[in-house]
């Protein structure tokens, strides 16, 4: 049984963080700490550790999670000019948080897709 993070307590709103979007299956919010003029963080509200943890059933709450970054971004007017989605996975791609998100970042130029 995979152990909880602080973003079921933001799912449940135990921790008050004001919601861009909530449904049955995913949740937006801002990022704490934002890289970019734009940063929210769409996750499934179901705990998932990892990219490797993803079952086939997941997909429809995946696939949601595109829809809202889409609607997302042009809500936060950033559509036009473009932004990145990224999903971090273990050690290497530098996950952080071990319930499986997407940053949706943008609102300004953000240069190569790797600096290594
Ligand atoms: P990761 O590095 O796992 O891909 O990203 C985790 C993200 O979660 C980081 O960008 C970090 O700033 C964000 N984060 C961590 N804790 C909190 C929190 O309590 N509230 C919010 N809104 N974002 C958080």
């Amino acid at each position: 049984m995979a152990e909880e993070t602080i973003f079921s307590k933001i799912i449940r709103q135990e921790i008050p963080t004001p919601l861009l979007y909530q449904d049955e299956l995913v949740t937006a919010f801002r990022d704490i700490s934002p890289q970019a003029s734009s940063h929210i963080l769409i996750i499934p509200n179901k705990l998932i550790p990892t990219i490797n943890d993803v079952e086939h059933n997941d997909e429809l709450a995946l696939g949601r999670m595109i829809t809202v970054a889409k609607k997302l971004a042009a809500e936060e007017g950033i559509d036009k000019k473009g932004y990145r989605l990224i999903m971090n996975c273990n050690e290497h791609g530098g996950q952080e948080v071990f319930h499986i998100h997407m940053h949706l970042v943008g609102g300004q130029p953000l240069g190569r897709m790797l600096s290594i």
